[in-house]
């Protein structure tokens, strides 16, 4: 751990231990473990994160673009790997680290059969994904009769799964879209696993779909979001620990009068005589300019001290006037209790968006 910045991101690995038997604990025994582990395991530490989830037995990791699977491969990961949004120029050097794609298009299966071909590969393993609703990515129910001419015609490739992602699996408002994307799904897969005379592997759920549509879980589900330690809703939340704390410590104290301003832009102007607190994290850090005007928050000595004005690069200033501190106190920016959900909801977004933007400027430090 590099010790010359105060805020640092820890990771506890025993709370991805207790967030991975929780989430398996939700399904079948026979339904495999997919951990996906995109955007450097959600803006956590990907390689450490990674090797303990293959230790304590996922079946399976994800990520997004091939270059995050060459770094688990590089870092020793056996395990397999499926690519959710591989690019095509990038075909080669997949199949050189034994990267699983998926294919989503007609466009991406042709040229994927080229790439096979040309390097003379036999039965190499990819994962069709459906459209059953999100209109993102996926194979489009007018475009199945000519997926199954085009598998039906090569032996370079193996359908190693069929899979789909559900819209709202967390909103429990969307509970008939969901079960329509659902049953959609469970068409689709029986019409391409009759017509190939094989049954993949079928996986539809990411985390709220895991806690929320147990009927849906298939022979595999995908946890991302879950692993770290949010469900997307305080009844899941509950039993999920999140794994990152971060943290770090005042800098500076300043005393403004009535009329005074604080930071660029003037963005904050004392009413009445104000006691910030400069926090060496700004937007460099991965606390968005969304936090400033009070919007988030942080924590100092157990009490809530929002940031005022604008969040600057490298800093924050927050309203201490009624917290006792003192300059090199600790703060804490969000952990198990003042969690990274609560904190972003405050400023209309999701653990998602906060988790993933802490920038690699913030020194990691793992916690057995
Ligand atoms: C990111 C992603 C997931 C993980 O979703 P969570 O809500 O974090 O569990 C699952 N499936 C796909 C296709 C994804 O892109």
């Amino acid at each position: 751990m590099n010790n010359t910045h105060a805020t640092v991101l820890e990771i506890n690995l025993a709370n991805l231990t207790h967030n991975f038997n929780y989430l398996k604990s939700k399904t079948r025994s026979n339904v495999k473990m997919l951990s996906v582990v995109k955007a450097s395991g959600y803006g956590s530490d990907v390689i450490t994160v990674a090797k303990h989830l293959e230790k304590i037995g996922t079946d399976y990791f994800a990520v997004a673009y091939a270059n995050e699977g060459i770094i688990l491969r590089e870092a020793g990961i056996t395990s397999p790997i499926l690519v959710l949004h591989p690019q095509p120029i990038n075909f080669a050097r997949l199949i050189d680290y034994n990267l699983e794609p998926n294919i989503y298009s007609l466009r991406v299966l042709k040229e994927f059969i080229k790439v096979t071909s040309e390097l003379n590969k036999k039965q190499y393993p990819i994962h069709l994904k459906l459209n059953t609703g999100l209109n993102r990515l996926g194979f489009n129910i007018s475009d199945i009769e000519n997926l199954i001419v085009l598998i039906k015609q090569t032996n370079t490739i193996k359908v190693t799964s069929l899979f789909s992602h559900l819209a709202a699996s967390e909103d429990i408002n969307e509970k008939d879209f969901t079960l329509a994307q659902i049953a959609s799904f469970k068409n689709l897969s029986t019409q391409i696993s009759n017509a190939i005379g094989y049954t993949p592997i079928l996986h539809q759920c990411n985390t709220s779909g895991i806690l929320n549509y147990p009927e849906a879980h298939f022979s595999m589900i995908r946890t991302g979001i879950g692993l770290y330690g949010y469900g997307n809703d305080p009844l899941h939340d509950q039993y999920l620990k999140p794994i990152a704390k971060l943290t770090s410590c005042i800098s500076q104290i300043h005393t403004l009068n009535t009329g005074e301003s604080l930071g660029y832009n003037r963005g904050f102007i004392a009413t009445s005589t104000t006691i910030t607190a400069t926090i060496p994290i700004g937007h460099a850090d991965g606390i968005s300019r969304i936090y400033g005007n009070k919007k988030g928050y942080v924590t100092i000595n157990n009490q809530k001290a929002p940031i005022l004005g604008n969040v600057c690069m490298d800093m924050i200033m927050v309203d201490v006037t009624s917290i006792s501190c003192k300059e090199g106190d600790p703060v804490l920016i969000f952990d198990t209790k003042a969690t990274a959900a609560a904190i972003a909801e405050s400023a209309g977004t999701i653990s998602y968006e906060l988790l993933t933007s802490i920038s690699p400027r913030v020194s990691r430090c793992i916690i057995e």
